[in-house]
Formats: C-alpha cells, structure tokens, sequence
C-alpha cells in the first residue's frame, strides 16, 4: 500500500505513470502533479486508471511543493520534471518527510554544468530524517549502474575498464529533433567531453573521439565519447576502475544540424534581447523543435543501451563482460504512447521506487542507484518490459 507523487508530465512522466499504473501491488495511489495540469489530466485520461490524480505544482517553488506534498502526503516523490528542479523538490522532501528519487543531477539554469555534489550535500540531512533519496534513476544514468553493480556482485573481482555505450538507431522520420528535453539534451552534447584515466579526469573538445562500435542487432555506429554524471559516481564506487568513459551514436545530419545550431547562437543560455524581451535562445530553440513526446507514432527500429567491462574475475583470471537491453520504439509507443528513450528512462524510474516501497532499497540518506543490491532491480527489469542480455569474453572493441 503506497503513494507516489510524479512530478513532471513529459515523455518520461507520462512513462512512469503508465507503469506505476500497471503495478496496482505496489502503487496503490498515483498523483501526477507537473507545472501545466492539463497534460496530466490528458496521462491520466489515457491510463484510465481511477487510482491517477492530478495536480499543479511549479517545482522551483518550495512553498508549492511542500503545499502540494501535504496535501497528498505520498510515501515517496518520483522526480521527473527537469534537472533544474531536483534541489527545491529534495528540499520540500525534507521539509514533509518524503522518499525521494530522480533521473537526472541537479543543474542550474545559468550554466550547463552537470555534477553530484550539490546532491551528495544532502546525505546528512536525509539520513538524520530517516528518508531515502535515490538519485539518477532512469537508463543512463540508472540501468548503467545497476548493469556494473551487478557485474562487481557475480562476475569481478576487480573491474579496471568500463565503457558505458548508448546506441539510438531509431529513425523519427523528422530532419532534427532530440529524444528528450532538447534544452537538457543540447546543453549535454554540446559540452566538453570528458572521461577517467589513472584517478584523473582527461577533457576533450565536444564529440572530439569517436570510433564505430558494433552494436546487438544494430551492427557498427559511429559513437561519440561524451562526459556523462553515472561515470563520477561509478569511479568513486568502484576505485578498481582504471579508466571509464561514455559513448553515445550520432547520425551525421544531427551532428550537421547540431553545428549549425552552435554556429548561429542558438544554443546559447544566456539572455538576449529581442525587441524589448528577454529571451534564452536555447529555450526558443526548443519551442520551435518537434516536442519530443510526439515523435513515437513513427519512430522505427531500436535502442541498444549497455555496459561492456574489462577486468579480474573472481578467480582472479582476465575476462570481458557486455551487459545490454536493447529497446524497439514501436513496442515503447504500442505500450505507452511513448518512443524508446523516455521508455527506456521511465520503466526504471518506476522500478526504484517500486524498490525502496517494497523495502529492498530502503537506505536512509542520498545514494547513487550501484549502492543499492541489483539483483531485485535486474529481475524486474526483465519483467516490465526492458529484459537484458550478457556476453562474456568477447572483443569489446573499445
Ligand atoms: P520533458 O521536457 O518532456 O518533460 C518535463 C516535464 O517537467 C514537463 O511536463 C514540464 O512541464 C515539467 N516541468 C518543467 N519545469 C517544471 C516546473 N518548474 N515545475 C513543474 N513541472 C515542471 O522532459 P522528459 O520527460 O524528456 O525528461 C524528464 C527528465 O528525465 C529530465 O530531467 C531528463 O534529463 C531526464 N532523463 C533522464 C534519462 C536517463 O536515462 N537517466 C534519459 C532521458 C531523460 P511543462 O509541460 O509545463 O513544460
């Protein structure tokens, strides 16, 4: 018997409500709360359950947030609104003595710079309120901890090389468009690149390395080392780790489009004038974009998300590891109304919440989801829709 508050009614809340949903053992209560209440009411119409709520909230408002979780008094909030919000909503957490859990670090407005420590600055205060905080629970980051904890609990002894690899082979059909929020998502690729090395961060250009990697019923896409926030969490877990690094695939027309983009100063996030207005061309940029929440109804073909590692297995003898879930859009959006990646997002999302409710993840403090034990998380992986393969001693290709 519990309640979740969802906030935030994009592609990946809209996700996680189906989900909490079909899990009626569990989520016996459901409020989908988010800024515009009308895109809830429209999550909720769909799922057609009678345990959805809605209500409005603007989450960078503590005052609000604390109004709307005493109203409801839910056992635990699930974050998915922006990464903006995640500090206000651990904060009302706190205030009214709330579980927590998100998908994304926090990130403020004004600088495209992504980090766990404002978070980890909590720990203290959710472990002195007994509350559990759960950060960084979608695929990646998410699955992609869970993927190496799991390889640290059966397989290794010592993991030295991790090399997290996220494969979009879908076709949308459309000349541009990002999988989620293209504000989130373009302040992301456009960054320096960064990976670990021997106890030290090494940056590059933006999408400076890249090499084609074969990918399970995909075959070779040319991906991209970009810097991404599971790598400083996994490095401080597991200080085997040597070296770890993220890959992500890009096509050639959205590298084009995205130079373009850069080129002309519209993924800038500094104010500008504009007649008078203040405007944040990044966030023009984005009203003018295909919402990514309707790109599902002609996305083709498949994700393929994993982790693939390089050590000392128990017995202390050399071996190559490749964890990975492969994802179709069309089933995503026969199930949800929603493409692959917010899929691939919003099925763990529930799914951490539906550990800590049901007492395995229950962990007071602030904690990265590898703290927790996989083994609960993978079972349900399989079973709500994201099953996971494994292939040993193979060439990684990295
Ligand atoms: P969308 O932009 O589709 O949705 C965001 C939602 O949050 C919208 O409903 C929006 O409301 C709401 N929101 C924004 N600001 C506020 C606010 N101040 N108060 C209340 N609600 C607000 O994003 P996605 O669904 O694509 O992504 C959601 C989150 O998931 C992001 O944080 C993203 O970084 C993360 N993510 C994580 C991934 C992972 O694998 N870990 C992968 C993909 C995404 P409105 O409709 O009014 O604008």
């Amino acid at each position: 018997m519990a309640k979740v508050v969802i906030i935030g009614a994009g592609g990946v809340g809209t996700v996680v409500a189906h989900k909490c949903a079909q899990n009626p053992q569990v989520f016996t209560e459901i409020v989908l709360a988010s800024r515009t209440r009308s895109k809830c009411d429209a999550i909720a119409a769909k799922i057609g359950s009678n345990r959805i709520t809605t209500d409005t909230v603007d989450a960078d408002s503590v005052p609000q947030l604390v109004e709307l979780l005493r109203r409801h008094k839910p056992d635990m909030v699930i974050n998915v609104a922006l990464p903006y919000q995640d500090l206000t909503i651990m904060d009302a957490c706190l205030e009214c003595g709330v579980n927590y859990l998100d998908t994304a670090n926090y990130e403020p407005k004004d600088e495209a710079h992504f980090e766990y420590s404002w978070q980890w600055a909590y720990k203290e205060k959710f472990e002195k309120a007994g509350l559990t905080a759960i950060l960084g629970c979608g695929f990646d980051p998410g699955v992609s901890g869970v993927f190496t904890a799991y390889a640290a609990k059966h397989y290794f002894s010592d993991m030295e090389y991790l090399d997290i690899v996220d494969c979009n082979a879908g076709d949308h059909g459309k000349a541009f468009a990002t999988n989620f929020n293209p504000e989130i998502n373009i302040r992301e690729i456009t960054q320096n690149g960064r990976y670990y090395q021997d106890g030290k961060w090494v940056t590059t250009g933006p999408l400076e390395i890249h090499k084609p990697l074969t990918y399970p019923n995909i075959g070779p896409r040319e991906s991209y080392l970009l810097y991404h926030e599971e790598l400083e969490s996994l490095v401080k877990n597991y200080p085997s780790i040597k070296r770890a690094r993220f890959w992500m695939t890009f096509g050639q027309e959205y590298l084009t489009h995205l130079r373009v983009i850069q080129n002309i100063g519209m993924a800038r996030i500094d104010e500008v004038d504009y007649n008078g207005v203040k405007i944040v061309p990044l966030q023009f940029l984005k009203a003018v974009l295909p919402n990514p929440q309707d790109l599902g109804e002609n996305y083709h073909g498949e994700t393929s998300i994993g982790c693939r590692i390089e050590g000392r297995d128990k017995e202390n003898k050399h071996l190559t590891y490749y964890i990975y879930n492969n994802c179709s859009h069309e089933e995503a959006y026969r199930e949800t109304g929603m493409q692959a990646v917010s899929y691939t997002t919003g099925v763990p999302a529930m799914i951490g919440a539906m550990m800590f409710l049901t007492g395995k993840w229950n962990m007071p403090g602030v904690h990265n989801v590898e703290e927790f034990d996989p083994d609960p998380f993978m079972e349900q992986l399989s079973v709500q829709g994201l099953p996971w393969h494994e292939a040993f001693n193979l060439d990684l290709e990295v």
